[in-house]
């Protein structure tokens, strides 16, 4: 698949990229949203010991403001709609991280009820596996989604709407 850069790549351009990059992942809001006991590993790490803070990662109580969803805790069939209507009101750019087994996979849950992976719904940019996962495994996926984000080319072009943003890796 092509990818759509019409501002190419240059000095300027991939300087204002890196610009845009490190503004991005330098201020990461998530969505304040827990959905089970994965959230309460998400709240410690937010909290003064591990302290998300230091990171510019602060987490806002409005999809409207932010732009970074973990899923934390198990998704069911019922709270699909609302974890998607949550999504869709947050703006672009935004990222998605599953947190922990259930959210990956639908871990010890295979019943009729739970989503086997949040990544059924929604495109799902970083895993954390465990059950639950320890705050430095939430502290690592959101390092790795800053590594992500760095990557992403064609920033400041998908920023003043010409073409989109995409992975480097992946491109
Ligand atoms: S992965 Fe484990 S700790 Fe996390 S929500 Fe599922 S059962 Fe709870």
């Amino acid at each position: 698949m092509g990818v759509d850069n019409p501002l190419g790549e240059n000095i300027i351009t991939t300087s204002l990229d890196a610009l845009v990059n490190w503004s991005r992942k330098s201020s990461i809001w998530p969505m304040t949203f827990g959905l089970a006991c994965c959230a309460i590993e998400m709240m410690a790490t937010g909290a003064s010991h591990h302290d998300l803070d230091r990171f510019g990662i602060i987490f806002r109580a409005s999809p409207r403001q932010s732009d970074c969803i973990i899923i934390a805790g198990t998704v069911t069939k019922k709270m699909l709609p609302v974890i998607k209507t949550v999504y869709e009101q947050m703006p672009e750019p935004k990222w998605v991280i599953a947190m922990g087994a259930c959210a990956c996979s639908g871990g010890i849950f295979d019943t009729y009820s739970v989503i086997q992976g949040i990544d059924e719904a929604l495109p799902v940019d970083v895993y954390i596996p465990g059950c639950p996962p320890r705050p430095e495994a939430l502290l690592f996926g959101l390092m790795k989604l800053q590594d992500k984000i760095m990557r992403e080319k064609n920033s400041f072009g998908s920023a003043i709407g010409l073409g989109d943003r995409y992975d480097s890796a992946a491109a």
